[in-house]
């Protein structure tokens, strides 16, 4: 990989895996390979900067409008109805992908969801499989 390279850049030239949601011009959405909870997803604009006060207002814009429409689509899946956003910049907050990126969390009665100190699992790949189908659907019929 190159200085500007990531494992999001990877993903977005199609040179590694993912489970896919959503992709635009500007912005591709995946599920969250070590999720804090089913689900558990990743909006990234294709701009390759490394924190949320570099990235363009067009990539901006176009990540505000798809925020909402995708975490419906992953409430409407999960059955949750209730979420968390987060979007780490820096290492110090956190961050360990240097690419701009939204993390959207469904949060469930049971506790699974973002908790503090931050806990994951690694993901269950036929659960992924099916919800990843599932929520791409949905979002391409408009939701
Ligand atoms: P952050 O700590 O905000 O930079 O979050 C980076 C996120 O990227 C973490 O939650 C990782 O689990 C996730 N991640 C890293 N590699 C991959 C990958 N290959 N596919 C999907 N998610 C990934």
């Amino acid at each position: 990989m190159s200085e500007e390279e990531t494992i999001f850049s990877l993903i977005i030239d199609g040179r590694i895996p993912s489970y896919k949601l959503y992709e635009d011009e500007l912005i591709i959405a995946i599920l969250d390979i070590n999720p804090f909870s089913p689900g558990h997803a990743l909006v990234i604009p294709k701009e390759k900067v490394a924190t949320l006060d570099k990235l363009s207002e067009k990539s901006s814009a176009a990540i505000g409008a798809l925020l909402p429409k995708i975490s419906r689509a992953i409430l409407n899946i999960t059955g949750a109805t209730e979420f968390n956003v987060l979007q780490n910049n820096g290492k110090k907050a956190f961050q360990s992908v240097f690419h701009v990126h939204f993390h959207i969390i469904p949060k469930f009665e049971d506790g699974r969801g973002l908790q503090f100190p931050f806990k994951s699992t690694p993901i269950d790949h036929e659960e992924a499989s099916i919800m990843s189908e599932k929520i791409q659907q949905l979002l391409l019929q408009g939701t």
